[in-house]
């Protein structure tokens, strides 16, 4: 049985309900969480509060990075046990799942090093002024984290919001809540004081609702879909409470002819297979010049045949979906393909051993996707990569950009020139040339534009946004 993290102790939900734990690989349920309540969060902003105003807004900045310091080492002791957590969990393979724990150290590792660098500036005014600005914390954060990449988004959103002075207030998926429970045991056996991050479990229309409904929360940080995105905004809107939205994409790959194709093609399909296609920076369309289209799509068909999906312990290209209601929803998006007339290039294969309750889907390749389609405007979250050919820079820009969503783009050209035209033109909080990362490392600035969200996370530019401004103005003649 998993319990809340309230203060430094393990809490059970007042509503005295819980929620089964699914294994996505095998589809079965293997522990229990509690299934929280407005009380719940109520508890978790009391304790947040009381140890704002008594300890955490008293340390140094040095002292909130020693700890942070101190946190990332006990991860990373630990990440062999995280790592274990998120697979049973999320369905991750176990590079996948080691990757995540890496990277949750990184982001520790990261801001505690910034902890003492974040500071406001004196500025030129009037004779007889000095103005100075101070960057202050929010105060207590509410974050709310969804299934994917809960360690990593855990470490970027809770990692630069205790950096910047906050307290943190943590309400995680109901579909993946185990090692975040474990990352806030371990920030108490390191010395973090109780209440500095407090984790409750629950579902979304409730705890999650509640969290950003609370007018003990300064600041909230949301990670998840659109749809919800929407709600947390104007939820906080009616208290004006300050928020960032890390929400969904549709990221093009946008490949010249002259691009080089060895370099691209790995990436191409690391994009779009990584953690089973749920990725918010999923590659998930891909814009081919015309002279390049089907000799690219005849090598693309061939590595993803070779894909192999199966159990997250077995460690293959591709694990479980991450649950059964999502495995619905790739379904249902391949469906209207076919009825639409799209035809697939390649699928890959779901090996024998994946138990036929678990979560699979093969990842599928699919070729003139009309733009219009919602295979070409809608997160899909699953392995589908939809392809389509442009005839020159004009028009991949036009395709790039004719979706909602604004999150990352990739571009692949030799030619410099059109490497910095593109990168302009694209509307997106992320460019890569000649290479992709889903979201890039720890320091690099992460968000969207248009509904992808807005704000950013991730390096320092995160500290910004979980702290306010305040400008001293002193006269002294
Ligand atoms: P989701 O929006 O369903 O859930 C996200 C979180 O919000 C969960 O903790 C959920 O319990 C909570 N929630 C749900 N309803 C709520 C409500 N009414 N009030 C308050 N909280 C509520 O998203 P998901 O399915 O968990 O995650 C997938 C989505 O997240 C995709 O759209 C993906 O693109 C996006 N995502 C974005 C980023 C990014 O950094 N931009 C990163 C990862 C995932």
């Amino acid at each position: 049985m998993q319990f809340h993290y309230i203060g430094n102790a393990a809490h059970t939900s007042s509503s005295g309900r819980t929620i089964p734990v699914i294994d996505p690989s095998d589809g079965q349920p293997f522990d229990e969480l509690q299934r929280g309540s407005a009380d719940d969060i109520d508890a978790a902003v009391r304790s947040a509060r009381q140890c704002y105003d008594s300890v955490w807004s008293k340390l140094s900045a040095a002292e909130r990075g020693r700890l942070l310091m101190r946190l990332a080492e006990a991860v990373a002791e630990h990440a062999d046990e995280l790592a274990a957590l998120e697979q049973r969990d999320c369905g991750k393979p176990t590079r996948q799942a080691r990757a995540d724990a890496v990277a949750l150290v990184r982001y520790f590792e990261y801001y505690a090093g910034a902890c003492d660098k974040l500071h406001g500036h004196t500025l030129p005014y009037l004779d007889g002024y000095s103005v100075l600005t101070w960057r202050e914390p929010h105060g207590v954060t509410g974050h709310i984290i969804p299934w994917n990449y809960p360690m990593q988004i855990f470490g970027r959103s809770v990692g630069g919001a205790l950096a910047a002075g906050n307290v943190c207030v943590v309400k995680p998926s109901e579909d993946a809540c185990l090692s975040l429970i474990r990352v806030a045991q371990i920030a108490a056996e390191v010395g973090f004081p109780a209440g500095a991050i407090n984790v409750v479990t629950g579902l979304g229309h409730e705890v999650g609702d509640s969290l950003a409904r609370h007018p003990g929360i300064d600041h909230v940080s949301f990670t998840g879909s659109p749809s919800v995105g929407t709600l947390i905004q104007q939820v906080a809107a009616e208290r004006h409470c300050p928020v960032t939205l890390e929400l969904g994409g549709k990221s093009p790959q946008i490949v010249f002819a002259d691009a080089d194709l060895d370099a691209a093609l790995p990436m191409i399909v690391n994009a779009i297979v990584q953690n089973a296609g749920q990725t918010c920076s999923a590659g998930s369309r891909l814009l081919v010049e015309r002279s390049l289209y089907e000799p690219l799509l005849e090598r693309l068909g061939v590595a993803f045949e070779n894909l192999r999906v199966g159990p997250a312990a077995m460690d293959l290209d591709v694990g479980p979906l991450i649950r059964a209601s999502q495995q619905q929803r790739v379904w249902d998006f391949l469906s209207d393909a076919h009825v639409a007339g799209i035809a697939t290039v390649a699928q890959g294969q779901v090996v024998e051993e994946a138990p036929e309750s678990g979560f699979y889907q093969a990842p599928t390749l699919l070729r003139d996707v009309p733009v219009d389609h919602r295979l070409a405007q809608e997160e899909v979250f699953g392995p589908v990569l939809a392809a389509m050919s442009f005839r020159d820079e004009d028009q991949a820009v036009q395709l790039a950009n004719a979706t909602r969503f604004g999150l990352v783009a990739g571009i692949w050209t030799r030619d410099g020139g059109r490497q910095l035209r593109m990168a302009k033109r694209v509307r997106s909080g992320q460019v890569f040339i000649n290479n992709y990362g889903a979201g890039g490392g720890v320091e690099l600035p992460f968000g969207g534009v248009k509904s992808s969200g807005y704000g950013r996370e991730k390096g320092f530019e995160a500290l910004y946004g979980f702290t306010t401004l305040k400008t001293v103005a002193i006269r002294h003649g």
